[in-house]
């Protein structure tokens, strides 16, 4: 069975089988939430980044997870808010291309930040509609597989944006 939970926490602190990183382009570490999972796995995590290249937005990539609890991070990149129409379109991107490398390494639980609603300026209520509905749609076509997705939320805001849309 397929379930989805939304949770006020740290994401380094996720004991799921992986998590997502909201990370830029060059796969080489930033601040926000890159910042910490970096800081939280250790520098082998970046020593294992720095050998992917990059990744273009809306992709993914996964590595280990070193220190963390989880096994595996998933780096993706989310959209530079613009106000354009594709900003949603490169946002879900991110989501079901993460779920997809889950799925496509065996993987059955995974953590999500509110991916490109810090330094990339998504607004956060647009971003839960289009994050929610992204995780929604791939697990229904994916009911089968079984997949635990927690949304681990930083702030209240970004709680009561996605209980909204749940609701
Ligand atoms: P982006 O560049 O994609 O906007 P940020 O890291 O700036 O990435 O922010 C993305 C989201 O991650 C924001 O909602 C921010 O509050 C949240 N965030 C920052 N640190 C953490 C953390 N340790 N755990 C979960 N979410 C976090």
């Amino acid at each position: 069975m397929n379930t989805i939970k939304i949770q006020k926490m740290d994401i380094t602190q996720a004991d799921t089988d992986c998590i997502v990183n909201a990370a830029n382009k060059s796969l080489l570490g930033g601040g926000g939430v890159d910042g910490a999972i970096h800081r939280a796995a250790g520098p082998e995590l970046l020593a294992e980044c720095r050998t992917l290249h990059g990744c273009e937005t809306g992709q993914a990539k996964i590595t280990k997870g070193y220190n963390l609890k989880a096994k595996y991070v998933i780096h993706t990149v989310g959209p530079i808010y613009s106000g354009r129409e594709d900003d949603p379109m490169l946002l879900r991107d991110c989501y079901i291309n993460s779920l997809n490398l889950a799925k496509a390494n065996g993987l059955h639980s995974i953590a999500f930040p509110a991916i490109s609603t810090g330094v990339y300026g998504y607004p956060v209520k647009e971003a839960a509609e289009v994050s929610y509905k992204a995780v929604t749609d791939w697990l229904t076509e994916n009911a089968d597989y079984g997949m635990d997705v927690l949304l681990a939320c930083f702030n209240d805001k970004t709680v009561e944006a996605y209980r909204s849309i749940s609701e």
